[in-house]
C-alpha cells in the first residue's frame, strides 16, 4: 500500500480542520480489512461553515475569467496525470476495483477536466437577429452560486471530477461530500485541486454520512443546486428535500442494463463485451450488464461459451497483478447480492455457475462473491428487474429482435443498452427503440467517452446529463440580453408588427 491517509480533516475555506464534534469514522479496504484512515463525522455546523466559505468565495470565483479557470482545471488534470499511478494504487486498496479498471477511473477525471478546462473558451450561448432594427441579442450561461456534490463510492474519482470540473469552469463554487466507503479517495482529489491552485473556498471537502452531511447540503437555502449520484431511493428522498427551495436537483441514479445478443451475433465478441460488462468492478457500475436477452436459436451455445470464460476469471485483491474481480464494496453489499441468488433460485430461475461468497484462503479478509450467472430467466422475475449491484447478470432467451427490444424496455431504468448482431437495419431499430440514454452497438454497456452527455431515461435520472457539453446546462443558467442601440424607445411584438 502506497499511501495511507490517516486522521484527514474536512478542508473548509482553504484551512483543514476537524469535524465540529471531534468525532470520527474509520474507511477500511473491502479487499483485506485494511484500516485506510480516520475522517471527520461531520454534522450541519460543518456543512454550514463549509457553505459560507463557498458562498464568499463565489462572489470573486464568478468574476475570474473562464479561460483562466479552465487553466486551473487543466493544471488539475496535469497534477492528476503526473499522480496516477499512486491514486490507482490508492483506489485498489479502498474500493477495491482491479488496478486497470482504478486507472481508467482516474484517466477519466484527467479526460474530464482537460475537456472543461477547454469549456473556458467555449462556454458558448447563442447569438440571433432581433425583430428591431439597431438592437443586438444574445444569450449568455451565467453560473448559478454554491453547487453540493454527492457522489457514490463506485467511481470515487472519476464521479467527482463529473459534477465538479463543469461546475468550477463555469463559475460556481463547490460543497463536496464524497462517500463515507472512499473518504480517502475524496480527500486526495481534493488535496490536488489545491495543488493545481484552486483558490480557498472555491472547492470544499465535508466528510460525513448521507443523512447528516448530505441531507443538510440538501436543505441549506445557500446551496442552489445539488448533483447526487446515488440510488433511485436516495435521489428520491434528496427531490423530496429540494423541493422546497425549489432547488436544482440533478440526478444520476441506478441501472438495469441488458446486452441484446442476436441469432446473428458474432458471440465470441459478445462474450467478451458481457464478461466485461457484467463482471468489471464486480458489477458494481451504473451502466453494468445484469441482463443478457439472447435471441433462443444461440442462447444455449452463449450460455456454455460464457460459463466456461466466467469459471476462469480469478477472484482477488484489485492490486494483484492476476486479479480479475476484485471485491464488492462491504459487508451489506455481501449479503444484499447473496439474497438475490436465493430469490433467483426461488423464482425458478436456473444457477449456471457462482452464486457463492468466495472465503477461502485470504479472500475470507475482505468481501468477495463468485461471478454469478442464472439462465431461463423472464423478464417478470426480481433478479431480472431489480438493481443487484454485483457479480451476477441473467440470461433471458427471446424469440425474435422485436421481443428482445421490449424486454429491454420492460424495467424501471433506462440508463445503459448494447445490442450485438451483424444487421445494420436491425442495429438501427435498436438505436431509435431503446429506452436508454445510451446505447451501444457490438459492444458491452460499459465505456462511455467523456465528451458526451452521460445519464439515463425514465427512473435513472430527472432528465439532467453528465459530461459533454449537456453537463453544464445542471451548472449554468441563462441569461437573455437585448442591447437596444437605436436611441429611441422601441416595443417588441408592437412597433415591428
Ligand atoms: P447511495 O444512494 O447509498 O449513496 C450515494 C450518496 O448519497 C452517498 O454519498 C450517500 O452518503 C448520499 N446520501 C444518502 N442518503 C442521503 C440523503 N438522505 N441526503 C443526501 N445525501 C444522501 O448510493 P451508493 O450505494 O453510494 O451507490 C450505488 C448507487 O449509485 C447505485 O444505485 C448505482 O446505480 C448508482 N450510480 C449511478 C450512476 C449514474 O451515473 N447513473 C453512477 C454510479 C452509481
Amino acid at each position: 500500500m502506497a499511501t495511507t491517509l490517516k486522521q484527514s480533516q474536512n478542508f473548509i475555506g482553504g484551512e483543514w480542520v476537524d469535524a465540529t464534534s471531534g468525532e470520527t469514522f474509520e474507511s477500511t479496504s473491502p479487499a483485506d480489512g485494511e484500516l485506510m484512515g480516520t475522517f471527520p463525522k461531520s454534522g450541519a455546523d460543518d456543512v454550514d461553515r463549509a457553505v459560507a466559505a463557498a458562498k464568499e468565495a463565489y462572489e470573486d470565483w464568478r468574476l475570474v475569467p473562464a479561460p483562466k479557470r479552465g487553466e486551473i482545471l487543466y493544471r488539475f488534470a496535469q497534477v492528476l496525470a503526473e499522480r496516477k499511478d499512486e491514486v490507482t494504487d490508492l483506489m485498489t486498496h479502498e474500493m477495491g476495483k482491479v488496478a486497470a479498471e482504478a486507472g481508467g477511473d482516474v484517466q477519466e477525471a484527467i479526460d474530464m477536466s482537460y475537456y472543461m478546462g477547454g469549456e473556458g473558451r467555449r462556454l458558448s450561448g447563442q447569438t440571433t437577429p432581433s425583430e428591431l432594427r439597431d438592437k443586438f441579442n444574445m444569450s449568455v450561461r451565467m453560473p448559478i452560486g454554491v453547487v453540493g456534490a454527492i457522489t457514490p463510492w463506485n467511481f470515487p474519482i472519476a464521479i467527482p471530477s463529473w459534477k465538479i470540473a463543469p461546475a468550477l469552469v463555469a463559475g460556481n463554487t463547490v460543497v463536496f461530500k464524497p462517500a463515507t466507503d472512499t473518504p480517502a479517495l475524496g480527500q486526495r482529489f481534493v488535496e490536488l485541486l489545491d495543488e493545481a491552485g484552486v483558490p480557498k473556498g472555491v472547492v470544499n471537502i465535508v466528510h460525513g454520512g448521507g443523512g447528516a452531511v448530505g441531507h443538510r447540503l440538501v436543505r441549506h437555502p445557500d446551496v442552489p443546486v445539488i448533483t447526487l449520484t446515488g440510488s433511485r431511493d436516495t435521489g428520491v428522498t434528496v427531490m423530496r428535500n429540494g423541493a422546497e427551495n425549489l432547488k436544482r436537483i440533478h440526478l444520476e441514479l441506478g441501472g438495469k442494463n441488458a446486452i441484446i445478443v442476436l441469432d446473428d451475433a458474432d458471440l465470441d465478441l459478445a462474450v467478451d463485451g458481457i464478461v466485461w460488462s457484467a463482471f468489471g468492478t464486480s458489477g458494481q457500475r451504473c451502466t453494468a450488464a445484469s441482463r443478457v436477452i439472447v435471441h433462443e436459436k444461440v442462447v444455449g451455445e452463449l450460455s456454455s461459451r460464457l460459463v466456461a470464460v466466467v469459471e476462469k476469471l480469478t477472484l482477488g485483491p484489485g492490486w494483484e497483478d492476476d486479479t480479475d474481480v476484485g471485491p464488492v464494496i462491504n459487508q451489506s453489499a455481501l449479503d444484499k447480492i447473496h439474497s438475490y441468488t436465493e430469490i433467483g433460485v426461488s423464482e425458478g430461475a436456473k444457477l449456471l455457475t457462482g452464486g457463492e461468497i468466495a472465503a477461502e484462503g485470504d479472500l475470507g479478509k475482505g468481501f468477495y462473491y463468485r461471478p454469478t450467472i442464472f439462465g431461463d430467466v423472464e423478464s417478470a422475475m426480481r433478479v431480472a428487474q431489480e438493481e443487484i449491484f454485483g457479480p451476477t447478470t441473467v440470461l433471458i432467451p427471446v424469440k425474435d429482435a422485436d421481443e428482445a427490444i421490449r424486454v429491454s424496455n420492460g424495467v424501471r431504468f433506462g440508463l445503459s443498452s448494447s445490442i450485438f448482431t451483424q444487421d445494420v437495419n436491425r442495429a438501427f431499430r435498436a438505436m431509435r427503440d431503446l429506452e436508454a440514454g445510451i446505447t451501444y452497438i457490438n459492444a458491452g454497456t460499459i465505456g462511455a467517452e467523456v465528451h458526451l452527455p452521460f445519464g439515463g431515461t425514465k427512473d435513472t435520472g430527472n432528465g439532467h446529463r453528465e459530461a459533454g457539453q449537456a453537463a453544464l446546462d445542471v451548472y449554468t443558467e441563462w441569461k437573455s440580453v437585448y442591447v437596444d442601440y437605436s436611441g429611441t424607445l422601441q416595443r417588441a411584438q408592437i412597433d415591428n408588427a
